[in-house]
């Protein structure tokens, strides 16, 4: 216990909640206590009101469990910008001894694939298991102590004790009424410097959620809310009460809502941090690479005028025309809202885009701006592209997403672009074909597909390569398909035969190097029908 409000025991505390708990009955006593003093008393008395310090402390283990369900549209990573609802399960296991988390997480993605995976985050080990990919890593390499954290603050009581014991500073800011409830409003500054809102409903003092404020690459500036909206007693446990579960919003908007099926404090979770559990993988083994496409390089010119770039892990595009540069994708990266807070991106990507393009496009303007559809880690940097007064392409359902986004309030994520007011949005219907100097490129709109409603891709049928994001999978020397991947890989192996375009390269925004032929044909297995008569 190092804060500045720590005490010796909790008999000090008691004492004076009593008298203070009996003052503030009074709505006239309530007013006159100033910010600090009210923050730091409501903080004290939610806590002893789920057992105290004391208690909380001396539980080193907590294993929550829980089932719901989540829509991947309110992250901007559904089907479309409606709703997109998985079911969702995980489960959370901290060793508050040594700050050690194991985080789990089951939640099909938009296409159904199955994301399922657990983040083993050590002091001094950090690892993963694919179970659906059937394998795990560990190795022995800290994870970051503030990632830790961020993660242990999912136990409710955690979060409390933190800012009880060692927030940097607290205070009421005001009261706000939800669903017909007062909640006093606590502003904290965690030990890590991250600035949230406590909320606290009365009579008594109960700890009910906590908002943040964080960027979303697709949406511009949001408030991040998690609740923990109904406690129940726990007869077994020293603590009297545990949450039935929470409820994460962003901007309102219901992201995911989980019961908690187990919540238990001072159990054996060591199994969790091995790679024993591995065996629950679903598939025996990841299966064998396929070769990249011969003479495709990663990243550089594969053909005269085309360049593949490698941004912070994004693949990017830039085609070079005599007067102008069409560049495709605007990444940036995506937080992760299993933490508190979500880790903030802060315009690093979108720099780092611009920076390769400005290199590459040697003084040429950029004409047009591809985005192949809206998901945050494809479309999120397209402001920095606007205010180049680039056009930008899009499929023609996404045209709205991206207006809104242009004109968003993005204070969060130390993006100072000022977008014009003129920028220019299209959507390409079927095909647009840019041609120029003898080059051609043409941008194809794939449409209602696994992963999305809408997709544009880009076909240079000179240099017979694609250029595409999440519509198929591909890494040089790496399990192929990638967990998970098969039934995208094989939607668009299949489209791609449909429309007789057959690549020699496949560039991918997540991919690493380039597909070929041979993994096109993989991704077809042979139909088992019987044969037609
Ligand atoms: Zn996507």
């Amino acid at each position: 216990m190092t804060g500045r409000w720590a005490g010796g025991g909790a008999g000090w505390q008691v004492r004076f909640l009593l008298v203070v708990t009996a003052l503030l009955a009074a709505p006239q006593v309530r007013a006159t206590i100033p910010g600090e003093e009210r923050g730091r008393l409501l903080l004290i008395e939610a806590l002893e009101n789920l057992g105290g310090a004391d208690r909380i402390r001396a539980r080193s283990t907590w294993l929550v469990s829980g089932d719901g369900s989540e829509d991947l549209s309110a992250e901007m990573q559904g089907v479309s910008t409606r709703t997109t609802w998985r079911r969702h399960e995980e489960c959370l296991a901290v060793d508050t001894r040594t700050l050690a988390v194991a985080w789990e997480r089951k939640t099909p993605r938009c296409d159904w694939s199955l994301r399922w995976r657990r983040f083993l985050l050590g002091a001094d080990s950090s690892g993963v298991i694919d179970f659906t990919g059937g394998y795990g890593v560990l190795r022995a390499r800290a994870t970051p102590a503030e990632r830790r954290r961020a993660l242990a603050r999912r136990v409710p009581q955690l979060l409390l004790l933190e800012a009880v014991t060692a927030a940097r500073r607290a205070a009421w800011v005001g009261e706000r009424r939800v669903h017909g409830d007062l909640l006093d409003l606590v502003e904290v500054e965690l030990s890590d410097g991250a600035v949230v809102l406590m909320q606290f409903s009365r009579a008594p003092t109960r700890f009910h959620g906590v908002e943040y404020r964080t960027h979303l690459p697709a949406r511009g500036d949001v408030t991040v809310s998690w609740e923990w909206p109904a406690w129940r007693p726990d007869p077994g446990s020293p603590l009297p009460l545990v949450p039935i579960g929470h409820r994460l919003s962003l901007d309102g908007r219901p992201f995911q809502e989980v019961t908690y099926v187990g919540f238990e404090s001072g159990v054996d979770i060591g199994r969790w941090f091995t790679l024993a559990d591995t065996s629950r993988a679903s598939v025996p083994g990841p299966p064998s690479p396929v070769a990249g496409a011969a003479g495709f390089p990663a990243v550089g010119e594969p053909a005269p005028g085309v360049h593949i770039g490698n941004v912070n892990g994004f693949v990017v595009l830039l085609v070079e025309f005599p007067d102008f540069v069409v560049v495709m994708e605007a990444p940036d990266a995506q937080p992760g809202f299993e933490a508190i807070p979500a880790t903030r991106p802060a315009a690093v990507v979108p720099r780092a885009h611009r920076e390769w393009v400005r290199e590459t496009a040697r003084g040429k303007p950029i004409r047009y701006a591809v985005v192949s559809h809206h998901h945050g880690d494809h479309l999120g940097g397209i402001r920095w592209l606007a205010a180049e007064g680039a056009t930008i392409l899009v499929p023609p359902g996404d045209v709205p997403t991206v207006r809104a986004l242009l004109t968003a309030p993005h204070t969060l994520s130390g993006d100072t672009v000022d977008v014009p007011g003129s920028a220019v949005v299209e959507g390409v219907d079927d095909r647009r074909v840019i041609e120029s100097g003898g080059r051609r490129l043409e941008l194809i709109r794939v449409g209602a597909n696994p992963h999305t409603e809408e997709n544009l891709l880009a076909w240079l049928p000179g240099a017979e390569i694609i250029f595409q994001g999440d519509l198929f999978y591909f890494g040089d020397g790496q399990p192929f398909p990638p967990s998970g991947r098969d039934a995208i890989n094989r939607f668009f192996a299949d489209w791609l035969a449909e429309n007789g375009i057959a690549p020699r390269a496949v560039y991918g925004v997540h991919n690493d190097g380039a597909a070929g032929p041979e993994a096109l044909a993989r991704s077809r297995p042979p139909t088992t029908d019987p044969p037609r008569r």
